[in-house]
């Protein structure tokens, strides 16, 4: 038989990378930490097995190239635009910072500066991917703390890109810098840029849609191939610029095209595939050994990457006009590195300015910040009630946000809404049609200034500061409406606003169910779960489309919500009346009648209480403790907790509810439940 390395060598590298992400999840760590052990138990430097790291790293550059494209498609400048205030200068100032830290570090262990050099840029650029992943698992990403954050990301990836250009100028130079070279990197990649922007964004999207047009889907994705491997290629080849680059660019205009999306989901599966191949790689690289006798560098770098690039953001919030939170969420989520941080230190191998060993030390810091970051989340709460303890330092940071003056004495007997996001917004417009009065509190500039246009009132800042709600007048308020998507924001405004005001009403907004718990107990009358209310919306327009009876259909609903919303309730009724449900659906209505102990009808049998001759109504079924009694017979007897279901029409059924209703005793022994 002979032998297929490449085959082998790919089955080995992603069964052992699929075994390292399912163990990573279980043990809930992002799964890009298991591709990375993979990659060390394949490695050269461990027992066992050792993978070809020349054919596994061929194929990790069809990763770095799927991982660009899959960047430059999503990469969005109105993504920048909008938080471009922060992102920009935010983004500048950061990795510089965090340049020259790592920078310091490498020259204090005597590394030569263009090694530092590499590795200060290395460790100044956060993952994508990883962030994210946590902005979504904290359900952070569509606030306005994690739309900054997702700016300052996009400013990161043109520092990087500019980065990747700039690369190979510095390893060409032998002492003086080579300005001639650093022109001509220059120069090749505005052309390549300007050719791609000016002759791709017309030919590449026009082909596109040509082929999409022939309706095969093969096709297209072969285009899509083409046009990825292909810019790539001749980026590198023709424009000696990197392929990394040349796939961005690629990206960056196919995410114009009307296309995109569809061009990003057939992608998906390549991308992941050969971005697992690339990890895998990237951890092969590593020596488990050399790390160990150098724990301390290991450590002082993740410190670094982990803590350095976490207070360097923060101190930043002194400087710019945004609430404190956005900066302890920013530097949360940058405080890791990643795939650019590879790819980087990479083009450091390639180019000889950087050692393999020097490189495995990138490569921990990356594996232990990614693998701390989702508790660095967790810490967040935390980290904010240590800063605010310190109250001076606490209100210098969080004094830039900004409270616009509003008249006092308009705000009378009016509503609070705290966001105007896809939840407030449906307040604001039936507020303003019914003329209510009302203050809008929000923290997105952008938000403030529509709400502006509209003439609504509103306060610009972040409603979990508790300085901000003392500036909604809460005393004379009617009632609060917290529609803000984070719970801990949302209980922190809870308590805030019953500290000010503890008769005041208010509504909030849970997205969970402990968080229904929490924001009661806090004090909020009403919470409300929008996914279990779009979940009860859609089981009720499925139900009806399959013939249920409209009205069991909304007892089920209210049972669902009573249990839901009152968590202390078991859900024993909640699976009675879906019961119900299904017995009742035979096409004719039934209506459900429960009888309890005091109820004059328990103790004799259907014919004994005659009850058509009575009402017209028809005994059809009982349901006795679980189990149906359908077409009971007339010498059946009624028992207490009996549910005694009837046929009538509506005159009929009103007739029998005012019969029961009659022999119930003093304390109502029959409730009808329509
Ligand atoms: P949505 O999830 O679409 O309903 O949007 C929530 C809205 O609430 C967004 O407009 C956010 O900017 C806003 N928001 C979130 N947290 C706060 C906060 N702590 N203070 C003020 N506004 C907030």
């Amino acid at each position: 038989m002979h032998e297929v390395p490449l085959l082998i060598n790919i089955t080995l590298a992603l069964i052992v990378a699929f075994l390292g992400g399912v163990l990573a999840r279980r043990i809930g760590l992002p799964t890009i930490v298991g591709y990375l052990l993979a990659g060390i138990a394949i490695g050269p430097f461990t027992p066992g097995f050792v993978g070809d790291l020349d054919t596994i790293q061929q194929l990790a550059e069809l990763g770095v190239i799927f991982l660009m494209f899959g960047v430059g498609l999503h990469f969005s400048f109105q993504d920048l635009w909008n938080v471009r205030d922060i992102a920009i200068p935010g983004a500048l100032i950061q990795t510089a910072f965090a340049t020259l830290l790592g920078f310091g570090l490498s020259q204090y262990w005597g590394w030569t500066p263009l090694a530092g050099l590499v590795i200060g840029l290395a460790i100044s650029v956060a993952s994508t991917v990883v962030l994210l992943r946590g902005l979504m698992d904290n359900s952070l990403l569509n606030t306005s703390h994690g739309q900054a954050a997702v700016g300052w990301l996009v400013m990161e990836d043109i520092l990087s890109v500019l980065i990747l250009i700039l690369m190979p100028t510095f390893a060409s130079n032998s002492g003086s810098f080579d300005w001639a070279n650093l022109a001509t990197t220059l120069l090749k990649s505005a052309a390549f840029i300007a050719i791609m922007f000016i002759g791709g964004t017309r030919l590449l999207p026009w082909l596109l849609e040509k082929i999409a047009h022939t309706r095969s889907r093969e096709l297209f994705i072969l285009a899509i191939l083409a046009i990825t491997l292909g810019t790539a290629m001749s980026a590198s080849e023709l424009f000696g610029i990197s392929l990394a680059l040349g796939a961005f660019v690629a990206g960056a205009i196919i995410s114009q095209s009307h296309l995109s999306h569809q061009v990003g989901a057939d992608l998906f599966s390549f991308r992941e595939t050969f971005s697992v191949l690339f990890f895998v790689s990237v951890g092969m690289l590593v020596n488990p050994a050399f790390l160990w006798e150098n724990i301390g560098h290991v450590i002082s770098l993740s410190a670094l990457v982990v803590l350095g690039k976490t207070i360097i953001v923060i101190l930043m919030g002194f400087f710019f006009p945004r609430p404190a939170r956005t900066f302890l969420v920013i530097a949360v989520g940058l405080s890791q590195v990643g795939e650019f941080s590879f790819i980087l230190g990479q083009s450091g191998l390639s180019l000889n300015l950087l050692e393999t060993d020097q490189y495995s030390l990138v490569l921990a810091a990356a594996l232990i910040s990614i693998t701390v970051n989702p508790f660095m989340y967790k810490l967040l709460p935390w980290m904010e009630t240590q800063l605010r303890r310190i109250p001076g330092f606490w209100k210098k940071l969080d004094a830039n946000t900004h409270i616009l003056e509003i008249k006092k004495d308009e705000l009378v007997n009016h509503a609070v809404i705290v966001g105007y996001g896809r939840v407030g917004k449906h307040m604001v417009d039936v507020l303003e049609t019914l003329s209510v009065p009302m203050l809008v509190i929000e923290a997105d500039a952008e938000r403030i200034a529509s709400l502006n246009e509209r003439g609504v009132p509103t306060l610009y800042g972040d409603a979990s500061n508790s300085e901000v709600m003392t500036h909604a007048n809460l005393d004379r308020a009617r009632v609060l409406v917290v529609t803000v998507p984070d719970e801990t924001s949302a209980q922190l405004i809870v308590t805030a606003a019953k500290d000010i005001n503890p008769e005041l009403p208010i509504i909030a907004r849970a997205t969970s169910e402990e968080g229904i718990d929490r924001l009661t107990q806090l004090g909020a009358q009403d919470v409300i779960h929008p996914e279990l209310e779009g979940g009860l919306e859609i089981v009720r327009h499925a139900l009806l489309k399959l013939d249920f009876p409209v009205s069991e259909i909304i007892r089920y609903m209210d049972a669902v919500r009573h249990d839901r919303y009152n968590t202390q309730i078991n859900t024993q009724e909640e699976h009675r009346l879906l019961h119900d449900l299904i017995h009742a659906s035979s096409g004719i209505e039934v209506t459900w009648l429960s009888l309890d102990a005091n109820n004059s009808l328990v103790g004799r049998s259907i014919q004994d209480a005659n009850l058509r001759a009575l009402t017209g109504a028809s005994v059809v079924a009982i349901m006795r403790k679980g189990q149906l009694i359908a077409n009971p017979k007339s010498y059946v007897i009624f028992e207490a907790e009996d549910r005694v279901g009837f046929i009538g029409d509506q005159e009929q059924i009103e007739a029998a509810e005012q019969f029961l209703a009659k022999s119930t005793s003093d304390e109502a022994g029959v409730e009808w439940e329509t």
